[in-house]
């Protein structure tokens, strides 16, 4: 990986059933390069798996990373491994990029989270707070249980532009993604992260609407292939003989 960086965990954090925190701080005390809302990271596990997890802290921070991770049994075994890790491991991790990044931190913005979604738009809920720049934030989650940051947006500045809506709770307090993106102001910019079904059901639902492919964001969470085996050089020993082989 170009310009790798060895972090240190220095804190493990339950943040929602199967979601945990982790904070990294660089292992030399050295501040840790610039990020921008809506960044992610390049993890390198102990058993050589690549993730990408986005950054949830304050940009303004350079003293640490925070990433939050949701448990998926399904998976390969990435984020089992990133939940195995523990305080005090060093790992290595890539520098931010972003993908995802806020269109403006001025404007009006619409941002939807579904579940572990909520990393990076969180990250963008603090920014544009910061910056006193109107938005609603509407975080989507199974129940209250597995609603990752709960707490946190509670006490911040911007709770009361946040609305949580939850699979549990009664047919009379559902909103209607209809609704919700037909009463947005036509100058909003949307920003979604979630799972893909949550997302393909927000941006139809948008695009059914009239929004303009200019004021739709979104970032897909779906792992990238395991590139961990492909380019490196091999061997191989014919069992018959001593014949040796590179590729
Ligand atoms: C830019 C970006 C940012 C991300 N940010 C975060 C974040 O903040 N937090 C976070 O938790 N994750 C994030 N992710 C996802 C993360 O990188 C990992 O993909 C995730 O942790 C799951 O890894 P895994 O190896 O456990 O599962 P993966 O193998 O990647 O599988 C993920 C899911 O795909 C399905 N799947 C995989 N293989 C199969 C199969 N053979 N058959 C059927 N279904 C299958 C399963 O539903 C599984 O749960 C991000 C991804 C990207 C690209």
């Amino acid at each position: 990986m170009a310009a790798e960086i060895k972090v240190q965990v220095v804190r493990k954090s339950d943040e929602a059933t199967d979601i945990i925190s982790l904070e990294l701080a660089s292992c030399n005390g050295a501040p840790l390069p610039p990020f921008s809302a809506g960044s992610h990271i390049d993890v390198v596990l102990p058993n050589g798996q690549r993730r990408q997890y986005s950054l949830c802290n304050d940009p303004e921070e350079t003293h640490r990373y925070q990433i939050a991770v949701l448990r998926e049994v399904a998976g390969r075994g990435g984020s089992v491994a990133m939940h195995a890790l523990r305080e005090g491991d060093v790992i290595a991790i890539s520098p931010p990029r972003n993908h995802f990044a806020l269109s403006s931190e001025s404007g009006p913005s619409l941002l939807l989270a579904g579940g572990i979604g909520i990393t990076p738009i969180l990250c963008m809920a603090e920014r544009l707070s910061a910056s006193s720049a109107p938005f609603d934030l509407h975080y989507f989650s199974r129940s209250a249980q597995r609603t990752a940051f709960r707490d946190r947006i509670l006490t911040s500045p911007f709770a009361s532009s946040c609305n949580f809506h939850y699979d549990d709770e009664p047919a009379e307090r559902k909103i209607e993604l209809e609704d919700l993106l037909r009463s947005s102001s036509p100058e909003m910019h949307l920003y979604v992260c979630g799972p893909a079904g949550f997302m393909e059901a927000v941006l139809a639902t948008a695009r059914g609407l009239g929004w303009a492919e200019t004021r739709l964001h979104y970032e897909f969470f779906s792992a990238p292939t395991d590139q961990t085996h492909i380019d490196e050089a091999f061997q191989i020993q014919l069992a018959s003989s001593a014949l040796r082989c590179r590729d």
